[in-house]
């Protein structure tokens, strides 16, 4: 075809008549692994506890009942889950979706206003909360306008009366089942919304993305197909799952990597997960003693902090034979570090993307350790383009923007058709990444062309930064970008103009300069969660700007990029 660049071969049947949640809990098909397990399918990392599947059914059944009884909760309801990893964020999800609602996640590490932002887009009805970040939550739901008897929390906290998870599951379990759980009929699952999940795409703002059931289980098909495992003539020791394999999740379920590939993807694979609610170093280690953990998807931070601690040969890793780092770039030096670390381990990189609902590649089968650098190749089912800066299409290895076509692509962005018509197309999704391809269909991620940062694995739209810095009444102008940074990928940087008051107060005095740089600092970290504080502003006289008036980030990013080569 003269219009496809290449393509990850053939898909077997994707369903689309189902709901997320049957597809994995109820519905055989093909691609699962036929081996019995009877491990259970969630621990909890901290208490231990253990659920299996028929527990995790019983309990989504509850909640969804308690959901339709106290709340009348129905089709298109939304409800938001603010929480950091929870061993019922599951069930939580799924309640919600049973009932025909709409589940959008929050980052847990928000702010008031970042969460607020979020509720507004989304038209939340209620709010599902851990109580480690109730009183951001109330302070949010307040200023939205939702009251305190539409929070609830996972877990009941002594002397405070919101509704909670365990309870509500008992009084939903106690009940006659007053709903009707949706069932979708052929063709529907493409339409129905699974999910609204954050990203600020190729420009702009943080968006909502929608997401449908049929959306997710497509890319888990493309997953599960592309691991074969029921090919029996391959020995189970070469495959990247077998029988008995344990995950460990501390990539946050509310982020794309985390929710499908990690929770969605692992219960597919038979694989037992470990629910983290917190990293920490000492913590991954110790669980990955502790639980024999097999399979570990995590982000480059962890990666680096994996390869350069002296702790970590006080623990016994041996278990782990599956490592897979997502959601930012890994360098080849990183990946052969990693190597020596875990010896044994097959190694490589996953890349997805929101919009695409998400898994995009996967660590090559033929090899133990992916090309340095490589990015994985590309799962069955997708198309690709590389489409070079003139619009005609690259050759192999010719470096271009990567467009994507799949079935497992969202629909758009809610309410915000101008986004939606800049990043889709025709069936394809802009990825805005600038890639190589190989002839043997392996990624290699040479740049990001679109506005986003990466900080850590954590999306940061510089236009949110942008549009924050300009409330200031310091600031006329400014435009944000990335500078590298050795643990977190990239840190936010900011090109300020003054306005004519404050540039005459600082004009000649240093003093005054810094005090000046501090106030701005301050007056993002202040409002932002951490990942967003910026690493530096440098005043400037004027934004590069095209003759049509839009931001030369290029040239900033350019000037950034030297002045911390400089020091
Ligand atoms: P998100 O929607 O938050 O998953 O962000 C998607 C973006 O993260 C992609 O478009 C890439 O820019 C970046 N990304 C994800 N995985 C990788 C990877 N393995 N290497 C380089 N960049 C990546």
């Amino acid at each position: 075809m003269a219009d496809v660049h290449a393509d990850g071969g053939p898909l077997l049947h994707v369903p689309d008549d189902l709901t997320i949640e049957q597809f994995i809990l109820y519905e055989q098909h093909p691609v699962k692994p036929r081996w019995y397990d009877q491990r259970p399918v969630l621990i909890d990392e901290e208490t231990e506890r253990e659920v299996g599947s028929d527990e995790l059914r019983a309990r989504t059944h509850g909640l969804a009942n308690a959901l339709k009884l106290r709340w009348n909760i129905g089709h298109d309801d939304v409800a938001c889950i603010f929480s950091p990893n929870h061993i019922d964020y599951v069930v939580a999800l799924w309640a919600v979706q049973k009932l025909g609602g709409i589940v959008s996640t929050a980052n847990p590490a928000y702010t008031a206003e970042e969460l607020v932002y979020q509720l507004r887009l989304i038209k939340a009805r209620i709010l599902i909360v851990h109580p480690w970040v109730l009183p951001v939550a109330l302070e949010a739901a307040r200023t939205y306008g939702i009251t305190p008897d539409r929070i609830i929390l996972f877990d009941p906290v002594a002397g405070l009366s919101f509704d909670n998870i365990q309870d509500l599951v008992k009084l939903g379990l106690g009940q006659v089942q007053q709903f009707t759980p949706l069932r979708l009929s052929p063709g529907d699952a493409k339409k129905k919304l699974a999910l609204l999940s954050f990203s600020s795409g190729t420009t702009g703002k943080p968006k909502a993305v929608m997401i449908t059931h049929y959306s997710i289980i497509a890319n888990l098909v493309q997953i599960v197909q592309y691991l074969d495992l029921n090919n029996e003539s391959v020995p189970i020791e070469r495959k990247m799952y077998r029988p008995g394999s344990v995950s460990l999740a501390i990539v946050p379920f509310y982020h794309a990597y985390g929710m499908h590939m990690l929770l969605f993807g692992n219960m597919v694979l038979k694989s037992t997960i470990v629910v983290s609610a917190k990293f920490s170093l000492e913590r991954m280690l110790r669980s990955i003693q502790q639980y024999r953990v097999t399979h570990l998807c995590i982000v480059p931070p962890q990666v680096l902090l994996l390869c350069k601690s002296p702790m970590v040969k006080n623990y016994d890793l041996s278990s782990v034979y599956f490592l897979m780092s997502g959601a930012a770039p890994l360098s080849a030096e990183l990946q052969e570090q990693l190597v020596r670390t875990l010896p044994d381990c097959i190694i490589g990189q996953g890349y997805g993307m929101t919009e695409i609902a998400t898994g995009v590649t996967h660590i090559p089968h033929d090899r133990k350790v992916a090309t340095p650098g490589s990015a994985g190749v590309l799962l069955p089912g997708f198309v690709a383009r590389v489409v070079k800066p003139d619009g005609s299409l690259a050759g192999y290895n010719e470096p271009g923007e990567l467009h994507l076509n799949t079935p497992s692509r969202s629909l758009g962005y809610l309410d915000n058709p101008a986004a939606t018509a800049e990043t889709y197309y025709d069936g394809w999704i802009r990825t805005g990444d600038e890639v190589i391809l190989t002839a043997r269909k392996e990624l290699f991620i040479i740049d990001r062309i679109k506005e986003l940062l990466k900080v850590r694995g954590f999306q940061v739209a510089p236009s949110e930064l942008e549009g924050h810095l300009l409330d200031h009444p310091d600031v006329a102008d400014v435009c944000v970008v990335g500078i590298p940074d050795d643990f977190s990928g990239e840190l936010p940087f900011a090109f300020v103009v003054l306005a004519q008051g404050a540039q005459a107060r600082v004009q000649g005095d240093p003093h005054e300069r810094t005090r000046t740089k501090e106030m701005l600092l301050k007056h993002v970290a202040e409002h932002k969660t951490a990942y967003k504080r910026l690493a530096g502003i440098e005043f400037v006289d004027a934004i590069p700007k095209n003759p049509s008036g839009k931001l030369l980030r290029r040239v900033l990013r350019e000037r950034a990029r030297a002045m911390v080569a400089r020091g």
